[in-house]
């Protein structure tokens, strides 16, 4: 037995916070609780940082003052837990420190008891240095005391609490709904649970409450929201993880113009409480066909002004090859004036072929300056410049392919472009709303699928033309989109069951499976079912911008790695042989590496 002893029962509850001493507490007797930031032994004063969750505190150890405590203080060890009674003081002039809010002052220790001690932590709890992101994930505990992870949670937390203050005011209620359900699509692989009761038969980790949420409005529930948990087994991306949170809302009796200025108010909240930020509304609109010929992409960035230009017209009669290929073959051909541009190397503009390429794209070219200039007329040459408002100092960067593709590798080059040359105005929120959108879309198989999810409702008149033209059929569906992020999406829906069986067949659902899958909804809807329409803006994202990290794993307190696995405590795991066999599972035997 060593060390100093623990002191058995606490309750330091109600005492001070460390973090919140200022000069206004001077000559005040204080009792504070909370972990030894740093001790700074000066030979006769002793100095410990104190820190809990609201901040630190200097805390001196005077041996003239005080020998007993001071005897203790020289004991302390970064990361020990402590008591400390003193008295709040000014800093003697010249050694405030203005880094700190509590730097004006210190506390004189008159007594200090160790209630626990602490084994070397396997990083420094300090800002703003970041150990290696396994070894933070290992030890999240640790991580999350760090004052900076400390702020993201009460971020969080304030986040969801500005949301359910704004909801309650608009009249919304709050409904819990089930984690263990079933399938409904929203574009990725399900969770699956093994049912112990009913064996082989699997509960699904809902991707999203959505079926939930338009029978609570067949309910007449009216306004329903729900801070919502969704678990999506998906490839993981750097802002994905599969399991994340949503503001989860539905609405009955409602338009386009209901759910926009709801979500508008909201953010502009959350932006103005948060970061002192107002929103200008209403945010612009923007419809998805053009978002994707202006901008490449179905989420612009719009914090730079570069913008793309279809060529079709200009090159119709074209004969460089590049060109007329892709047009023939049905394709595009786009154009992007960079200002300025007749400054960019030879290698920047290889990095964007490779960027290009990169997409699957089969390149890019440029004027003037790549061999193409020779192959085009006069007339074709200023029709560009025109087109895209290019002068002498400007280049005009050109992709030809097939539509999609030429979109998404025009959006990559414009973006790569802003970063590059640095358009982007880092201080701007750009808000926009993607309206309307495509009600179905093309899988990578090139097989017609729901662009959002199959509930949505489409624009009564196009369905005359869906047989001939599904995918230029558009939607009552919307993005919200800040600064080249999605925050969000949703639609108003369909409610006539005769609809909905149409949509469901044109997916090339067989009827059966229809009826399996979707038959409580389609009967629901034969009782009574209101227009409704509903979003679900993702809360994670919403808390990283507002937290100024794009690591979406800093704004989640017990995240997954890129490769799904807890390092904290070991999930997914192996289980016991007998709760396989309780749950009537075989786990087949594992492939070895290589076999
Ligand atoms: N359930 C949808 C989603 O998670 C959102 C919505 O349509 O309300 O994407």
């Amino acid at each position: 037995m060593g060390g100093p002893a623990r002191a058995a029962g606490v309750s330091g509850f109600g005492a001070r916070h460390c973090g919140s001493l200022r000069v206004a507490d001077e000559g005040g007797e204080v009792e504070l609780y909370g972990w030894v930031a740093r001790r700074r032994d000066h030979g006769g004063l002793i100095f410990i940082d104190l820190r809990d969750r609201w901040g630190a505190v200097q805390v001196v150890f005077n041996p003239a003052k005080s020998p007993q405590a001071h005897g203790v203080a020289s004991e302390l060890r970064s990361e020990y837990v402590v008591r400390i009674k003193g008295t709040v003081g000014r800093r003697p002039a010249g050694s405030e420190n203005p880094r700190m809010p509590t730097g004006d002052v210190e506390v004189a220790a008159s007594d200090v008891e160790v209630i626990n001690t602490s084994d070397t932590t396997p990083f420094p709890i300090v800002d703003p240095e970041e150990p290696d992101e396994k070894t933070r994930l290992e030890y999240r505990y640790l991580d999350l005391r760090r004052p900076r992870m400390m702020q993201m949670l009460e971020l969080r937390s304030r986040v969801n609490k500005i949301i359910r203050d704004f909801m309650d005011g608009k009249e919304f209620i709050e409904v819990e709904t089930p984690i263990l359900t079933r399938s409904s699509p929203s574009g990725a692989r399900d969770f699956l649970v093994p049912s112990r009761l009913h064996p082989g038969s699997f509960y699904a980790l809902p991707q999203a409450p959505q079926m939930l949420k338009q029978l609570l409005m067949v309910s007449g529930v009216q306004r329903y929201y729900q801070i919502a948990r969704c678990f999506r087994d998906e490839n993981l991306r750097a802002d994905r993880q599969p399991e994340f949170t949503q503001l989860d809302l539905e609405m009955s009796f409602c338009d386009e113009e209901d759910v926009f200025g709801l979500i508008e108010g909201l953010f502009s909240k959350l932006w103005r409480d948060v970061l002192g930020v107002e929103l200008s509304t209403p945010f612009p609109r923007l419809d998805i066909k053009e978002s994707l010929l202006r901008y490449g992409s179905d989420k612009p960035d719009l914090r730079h002004d570069l913008e793309i230009v279809d060529l079709g017209q200009v090159l119709a009669g074209t004969k460089a090859q590049i060109f007329r290929g892709a047009l023939d073959a049905g394709g595009v051909v786009r154009g992007m004036r960079v200002p300025g541009g007749r400054d960019m190397a030879r290698r920047d503009l290889d990095d964007l072929v490779t960027v290009a390429r990169g997409a699957g794209g089969k390149g890019m070219a440029w004027l003037p300056g790549s061999s193409i200039d020779k192959f085009l007329s006069e007339d074709e040459l200023s029709g560009i410049r025109l087109a895209t408002g290019a002068g002498v100092e400007d280049i005009v960067l050109l992709v030809a392919d097939r539509k999609r593709k030429a979109e998404t590798v025009m959006g990559l080059i414009r973006q790569e472009v802003a970063r590059r040359r640095k358009l982007i105005r880092e201080d701007e929120w750009k808000f926009l709303w993607i309206n309307p959108t495509y009600l179905f879309e093309e899988d990578d198989e090139g097989k017609l699928t729901y662009a959002h999810h199959p509930f949505t409702r489409p624009f009564q008149e196009d369905m005359s033309f869906v047989e001939e033209r599904p995918y230029d059929v558009r939607a009552h569906a919307y993005d919200i989109v800040c600064n080249g992020y999605e925050l969000g999406g949703g639609s108003l829906r369909i409610y006539d069951p005769a609809m909905q069986e149409r949509v469901f067949q044109l997916l090339g659902m067989p009827l059966d499976t229809i009826r399996e899958r979707f038959g409580t909804l389609l009967q629901a809807f034969t009782y009574g079912v209101p227009p409704h329409g509903g979003i679900a803006p993702g809360i994670d994202r919403i808390v990283m911008m507002l937290g100024g990290t794009d690591n979406i794993r800093d704004v989640i307190a017990f995240p997954k790695t890129q490769s799904m696995s807890d390092l904290m405590l070991g999930a997914p795991a192996e289980v016991d042989a007998s709760q396989l066999d309780e749950l009537n599972v075989v786990v087949k035997p594992l492939k070895k590496a290589g076999s």
